[in-house]
């Protein structure tokens, strides 16, 4: 099977979700210009104050939560295609997931990337530098502008994950939705591929979403309980 998930994954681990009603970036329209590109390269005191949100990012003192821990079960038990993932957080593979059945949809906050020759470094090694007193420290090769290697609005994602994410998608019987809204492209038409493709759609997300009326089972009941019981529920199948 094939899984997606979305914020609704790692709020148990602290991890705001952004983009939801109470969202970070719906309640400060400001902090959404620190992930839109055109702002972000635009002007050095959005990317100063960006800097500054990933210095305090929670992903660094997050723990995997039980949701997690499910979906490494899941790999072990031998049932996963690939864990496609809208957050950057990195708690997958923490969890325990292998990083090569992660496709990590919009990035990821553990590296930085040059805007300009697009050399990835982690992103420990920047914020020292913006520890040490650098308010928005250039690429080391280029002196080109850096950011966190993630998805902003206004970039598209990179082909080749779309790629690996379509692929999951078409490549499987089941396909599980979870902690996601299903109103962000292209993740949200993953749904869709899958159904297209023959696969079972089971959504499990705490707020209705657009894809209810196609899936074959709609799960509302809280992640950390709801996702280790199904995890066991498919296993047990399985076996
Ligand atoms: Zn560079």
């Amino acid at each position: 099977m094939t899984v997606l998930t979305g914020a609704g994954i790692s709020t148990d681990s602290g991890i705001p979700d952004f983009r939801g009603p109470q969202g970070v970036w719906t309640k400060d329209p400001a902090a959404q210009r620190r992930v839109t590109i055109g702002d972000y390269t635009a002007d050095p005191e959005v990317r100063r104050q960006a800097w500054i949100d990933r210095r305090e990012h929670a992903a660094w003192t997050a723990e995997p939560n039980a949701g997690h821990a499910a979906l490494a079960e899941l790999e072990r038990a031998g049932l996963l295609r690939a864990l496609v993932t809208q957050n950057i957080d990195g708690l997958h593979v923490r969890a325990g997931n292998s990083a090569a059945k992660v496709v990590e949809l919009h990035g990821t906050i553990h590296h930085a990337v040059c805007l300009a020759c697009e050399l990835r470094t982690p992103m420990r090694e920047v914020l020292d530098r913006v520890e040490a007193g650098e308010s928005d420290p250039p690429c080391p090769r280029c002196g080109g502008i850096q950011k966190a290697d993630t998805i902003s609005f206004g970039q598209s994602l990179r082909p080749a994950v779309l790629q690996a994410a379509l692929d999951a998608a078409h490549d499987c019987d089941l396909f599980v939705a979870i902690g996601t809204s299903l109103t962000v492209q292209p993740a949200a038409g993953l749904c869709g591929e899958a159904l297209a493709a023959g696969a079972t759609l089971l959504i499990m997300n705490a707020e209705p979403t657009p894809y209810d009326g196609q899936a074959h089972r709609v799960v509302s009941e809280p992640i950390g309980s709801a996702l280790p019981a199904l995890v066991k529920e498919l296993v047990d199948a399985a076996g």
